[in-house]
């Protein structure tokens, strides 16, 4: 089967070997579990349990409020200790809420939604009840509701569901072993999402460098003649939506338009396996599996864990670090979050937990820009980087934006490839995120203004209103009533 070239893209260091022959294992329940309340991109889960209160496993604690959210359920069966503030796996360090609860070791399940039996067969707005109820989220690290997604085929005629196991971040390995171990459960997934969507096809896209999942799907997928599975190079981000496609289709997404305006929804082999618990059994996203791993780490492997479980749990589960990492990060070490510290929960959103040593990140002194242009060739964007730094640098947001630095996928491959080890993507998402400040204010500004106008209108008018009754007043009052016509049929006075 063709595949197309996608433009620039690097080659890190594989890394995936330290975890990849490592099998699924579940975490043993940890003492305390801290479920945040935010673990999506949207509008956070409003809260639904107090302290001192019982929870059952699958429990609804959290509810999605507005049409971008998703709730939060209980893991397991236990009590409510409070309701805090901790620290939110992210570089920031905020704190943000989260429910916390301590197992009581019963695994004791909540009343569960029904399943549906053919889904298949079922009315896609059943699909994509059930997917809304179960909090599922993309679990390749974008945490974007996946509900929302799957309503791309009510406005839009698609032509296929592009199921993205490409993994191209090193180390990672949890979508390789989820599918070399749960193949039948993805291929189910990705059927049910497809049916739900309208999509007359699936193709699942697979990095070149896990030829056991390749075997696996293809083997599951080989009773389904709509699904295809696909072997991808490896070049990073191959995982990026838009690259994937183009890879897979030879289809280019346009700047600011979603892979959907080209016919294609894009969704991560883990949220596959969630959808098929959610649609076949009314499961809960209430787990996942997170890749362990760096030279940091004393037993790399790939773990099963509860989500809220504290990530110290899970290092302890692979025999704790070798000394102090130079590095954490969650996620892959190109595009993840580095982490404030260890003392963070694990989200639904959380594919990896990387501990990295001083010669793993091979951080080095930045040095000046020598203009040798291998960050322009190597953009998947076809971005110039350097420029955009360069305005950045003065300050210039505006020229990075005329540039096009908000259509930058921030994957890294600009400053893991600048010879000069120049942070490029660090001012490109400063440079974002400044952006998306001045236009929320910008867009505040502007409502302030237009109500600002019309409650000015308002009193015109009302005083110009008043102004009007007032002078037909004076002029009532200075003329005599008019005089009463007779009516037709009354008689004219002599
Ligand atoms: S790769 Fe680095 S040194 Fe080379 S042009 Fe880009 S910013 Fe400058
Ligand atoms: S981080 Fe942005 S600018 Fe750099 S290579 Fe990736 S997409 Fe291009």
């Amino acid at each position: 089967m063709k595949l197309f070239a996608i433009r620039g893209g690097i080659h890190p260091e594989y890394r995936k070997e330290l975890a990849s022959d490592k099998a699924i294992t579940a975490l043993p329940m940890p003492q305390r579990l801290r479920i945040l309340l935010h673990q999506h991109i949207g509008a956070p889960a409003r809260l639904l349990v107090a302290a001192g209160e019982r929870v059952l496993k699958g429990q609804m604690i959290a509810q999605g409020q507005g049409p971008v959210s998703a709730p939060a359920h209980a893991p397991t069966s236990g009590y409510i200790e409070s309701v805090s503030e901790v620290t939110a796996p992210h570089a920031s360090g905020l704190a943000q809420t989260a429910v916390v609860l301590v197992p009581d070791g019963k695994e004791e399940w909540a009343p569960l939604p029904t399943p549906l039996a053919d889904p298949l067969t079922a009315e896609p707005q059943l699909i994509r009840d059930l997917v809304a109820q179960a909090g599922i989220v993309g679990m390749g690290g974008a945490a974007f509701p996946s509900v929302v997604k799957l309503h791309l085929g009510t406005q839009r005629k698609l032509e296929m569901l592009v199921l993205n196991g490409a993994e191209c971040e090193p180390y990672l390995t949890c979508d390789d072993r989820v599918m070399r171990e749960h193949p039948d459960e993805v291929i189910d997934g990705a059927r049910i999402m497809a049916h739900a969507l309208g999509a007359p096809l699936v193709i699942i896209g697979i990095e070149d460098n896990k030829p056991e999942a390749l075997e696996a799907m293809t083997r599951e997928a080989a009773a389904f003649p709509e699904v295809q599975v696909r072997p991808v190079p490896v070049q990073y981000p191959m995982g990026s939506e838009r690259h994937l496609v183009q890879a897979l289709t030879g289809r280019e997404t346009p700047a600011a338009k979603l892979t959907a305006d080209i016919g294609a929804v894009v969704h991560n082999v883990a949220t596959a396996q969630a959808i098929h618990h959610a649609v076949r059994f009314g499961r809960p996203l209430i787990e996942r599996v997170v890749t362990v791993s760096g030279r940091a780490v004393r037993e790399p492997r790939n773990i099963l864990a509860p989500i809220g479980a504290p990530v110290t749990a899970l290092i302890d589960f692979c025999g704790g670090l070798v000394g102090v990492p130079a590095r954490l990060v969650q996620g892959g070490p190109m595009m993840g979050q580095p982490l404030p510290s260890l003392d963070v929960p694990v989200i639904k959103g959380t594919s990896g937990i990387l501990a990295l040593n001083a010669e793993e990140t091979g951080e080095a002194e930045a040095g000046p820009c020598i203009r040798c242009g291998t960050c322009v060739a190597i953009c998947p964007c076809g971005l110039v980087p350097l420029e955009m730094a360069a305005f950045i640098r003065t300050d210039n947001l505006d020229g990075a934006n005329n540039l096009g630095v908000t259509e930058c996928l921030s994957c890294g491959s600009c400053s893991w490839a600048c010879p000069s080890h120049i942070p490029l993507v660090q001012y490109f998402n400063y440079a974002k995120g400044m952006l998306k400040t001045k236009e929320r204010d910008r867009t505040k500004h502007e409502r302030t203004k237009t109500l600002t106008e019309a409650h000015r209108d308002r009193l015109e008018r009302a005083a110009a209103a008043k102004a009007a009754a007032a002078a037909a007043k004076a002029t009532t009052k200075g003329t005599p009533p008019a005089a009463r016509q007779p009516r037709a049929e009354e008689p004219a006075e002599a």
